[in-house]
């Protein structure tokens, strides 16, 4: 279900390089995400995913290149990071929920403070987000009341609420019980396909199959593929993609 309407820039990651002491993790990285375009990026363990996601909301610092939201850069030193996390949401493996504050709590905090919303407002699109997401009923629960999956959804919910431009996922599925990783996916699913422009780090190859407009493998922090779901995983064009899907044993 590729959009096949090529839609304007958004993120814009033009020849970046990032080492950590010396050693190279990103190396001349140029990715450009399209407004409404869910990508997906695969990979080995240790490749750079997380890197390039931890680059992009301003986590980590690169060495070379820019990285542009809307045309404007994001990545040199007079950047305002955390305006641009208010841009960028971004949900990882761990979802770090604070356990003092209720579901609904944890998702309106960032908005009435960092963004100095009005209550009414946030409350109100919290609660239509928690309903989105098939958890309305659990949004007085604590996050211990909670479990994994739900979390899960939760921590998207709260990065949503943020209203961000782009929303980074990193793995957001492999630290939960695998009964649980479906009712995240899904979330992610339907998100993707309501037209949010997102950014996916996943292991899970039909999810990614699926969800995605285009798929963007990375070998040793380089972008060696990158193509359309079909062609991706039906006709991979490197020795190293096909290598890595052996690995997930989708031969077809
Ligand atoms: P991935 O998410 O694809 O598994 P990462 O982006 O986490 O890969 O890591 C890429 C490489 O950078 C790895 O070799 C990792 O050991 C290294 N690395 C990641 N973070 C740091 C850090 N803070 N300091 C030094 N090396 C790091
Ligand atoms: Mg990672």
């Amino acid at each position: 279900m590729a959009k096949l309407v090529k839609t304007e820039p958004v993120l814009e990651i033009d020849n970046i390089y990032k080492d950590y002491d010396g050693i190279p993790v990103l190396k001349a990285v140029n990715l450009t995400l399209h407004k409404q375009e869910a990508v997906v990026i695969l990979g080995p363990s240790g490749c750079g995913k997380s890197t390039l996601l931890r680059c992009i909301n301003g986590l980590e610092r690169i060495q070379q290149g820019e990285i542009r939201l809307d045309g404007v850069p994001i990545s040199g030193d007079k950047t305002d990071f955390r305006a641009v996390r208010q841009k960028i949401g971004m949900v990882f493996q761990s979802y770090e929920l604070f356990p003092h504050l209720t579901a609904l709590e944890n998702i309106t905090l960032g908005p009435l403070r960092a963004q100095k919303r009005g209550k009414k407002e946030v409350e109100d699109k919290a609660i239509a987000l928690l309903e989105r997401v098939g958890l309305l009923e659990k949004k007085n629960y604590y996050p211990r009341q909670l479990s994994g999956g739900q979390k899960q959804r939760v921590a998207i919910v709260r990065a949503l609420a943020m209203q961000p431009e782009i929303m980074l996922f990193d793995e957001v599925t492999a630290a939960l019980d695998p009964e649980m990783v479906r009712e995240v996916l899904d979330v992610m699913f339907n998100l993707a396909k309501s037209g949010m422009t997102m950014l996916i780090v996943t292991h899970e190859m039909s999810f990614a199959r699926a969800a995605a407009d285009r798929i963007v493998f990375i070998d040793a922090g380089e972008i060696v593929e990158e193509n359309s779901p079909h062609a991706f995983f039906t006709q991979p064009t490197t020795e190293r993609a096909r290598k890595f899907l052996n690995i997930f044993e989708f031969k077809e």
